[in-house]
């Protein structure tokens, strides 16, 4: 595809009934089959802004960055994953957070809000990729791996935020933190002054993005733990030798741009300037001209001067949004085709009024609720992050 088109991709019941009416334990883990309005319903706008005002301020919906901009308007905050998480935590009022991300965020939110507060995840099939690349048994495994080797009491573990509840209270009950792609290098820190090692879970390119440019930690010391293989398909020497064990786990949005992208757009566009995001690969971060989180890439571009030229490789929802918002900025997408995530995707605007006119007739569905347990050692894993210096 050429630039060309690659730039036309960027341009293109009340609340009394509900107190009264609700069953919430016998709907939790209700699907959507076959009860969607159709995506096509000319109502559903309508539909939508009277179910929300029927909630009213006992409802709250929270739209990550890179949902469609048919559910991002009708949401109360948007952010990224952290903001959100810190939004639903910091709203004591709101009976019920409808969470339009994925499956990892609504958890994270039920972990962080009170007993009383119910999440709503509107679809339950959006979930994310990267998060399901590190399951629990494995990620047990590899520890015990490494106490084998007498390196797990030198080891603290770190996972991103883009993690299910149960790798999060594995990292709590084992001392180390949550991190996000804004403060990783803060985490980073704060774990090499109590530990030689690091586990970062589950996103390898963050990891190495963040010990290898932001902490000058050697490539050579950064090595990929292959949950599929036998002693993860490392050596013992090469465990021993590593400073930083990297999840074998990627995004599947980020994990798709390339060097060869940033070579083509710098060919073809003269004084363009690179901006992606450090889930991208370790070769496209160190070819690109800034990198930061989804708050960093959106805050990058409001402050940018009118009239330059940006290639920005991450979410096309989002991106296209920017490109939109700040028509006087010449905004590009990284990749030559479309990349959207798919799971993220998955919350559309007949999703979201299913969800809101259901709760408004009084039944909750797809309610996300971490077990006690699990949600305890998780919120130590939460707490740390909140707490890094
Ligand atoms: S963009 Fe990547 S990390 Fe984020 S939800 Fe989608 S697959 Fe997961």
């Amino acid at each position: 595809m050429d630039m060309s088109l690659q730039k036309l991709l960027l341009l293109g019941a009340d609340s009394g009934s509900l107190a009264r009416g609700i069953d919430l334990a016998s709907e939790r883990g209700v699907s959507c089959d076959g009860q969607l309005p159709a995506a096509s319903d000319p109502d559903l706008v309508a539909r939508a802004l009277a179910a929300k005002t029927a909630l009213g301020s006992r409802a709250m919906i929270l739209g990550h960055h890179y949902q469609r901009d048919e559910v991002i308007q009708f949401a109360d905050i948007t952010g990224d994953s952290f903001k959100l998480a810190q939004a639903a935590a910091d709203n004591r009022e709101a009976e019920f957070i409808f969470f339009c991300g994925v499956h990892f965020m609504a958890e994270s939110a039920d972990i962080l809000t009170s007993e009383n507060q119910k999440v709503i995840l509107p679809d339950l099939a959006a979930g994310c990729s990267m998060a399901d690349m590190a399951a629990l048994h494995q990620v047990k495994d590899c520890w015990k791996r490494l106490g084998e080797l007498g390196v797990a009491d030198q080891t603290l573990p770190i996972t991103y935020m883009n993690s299910t509840a149960a790798i999060k209270s594995f990292t709590g009950k084992n001392g180390g933190a949550v991190c996000t792609s804004s403060n990783a290098k803060r985490a980073l820190t704060w774990a090499f002054e109590k530990a030689e090692k690091v586990l970062f879970l589950p996103d390898q390119h963050l990891g190495r993005n963040t010990a290898v440019q932001e902490l000058g930690i050697d490539l050579d010391k950064c090595v990929v733990w292959n949950p599929w293989k036998p002693n993860g398909g490392l050596t013992d020497a090469q465990i021993l030798d590593a400073t930083m064990i990297l999840w074998r786990g990627h995004c599947s949005v980020h994990g798709r741009f390339s060097r060869e992208n940033v070579d083509t757009v710098r060919a073809a566009l003269p004084g363009v300037q690179v901006l992606v995001h450090p889930e991208c690969k370790h070769e496209v971060v160190t070819a690109a001209d800034v990198v930061g989180s989804t708050e960093k890439i959106i805050q990058t571009i409001a402050e940018a001067p009118a009239g330059s030229k940006w290639a920005i490789g991450t979410e096309l929802n989002l991106v296209q949004r920017l490109a939109n918002t700040y028509p006087d900025k010449d905004i590009h997408f990284l990749d030559k085709t479309i990349c959207y995530c798919s799971t993220m995707n998955r919350i559309d605007l007949p999703h979201l009024v299913w969800a809101l006119e259901s709760l408004v007739a009084g039944r909750l569905v797809n309610q996300i609720s971490v077990d006690t347990q699990t949600a305890s050692n998780a919120r130590v894993a939460l707490e740390r992050m909140l707490a890094l210096p």
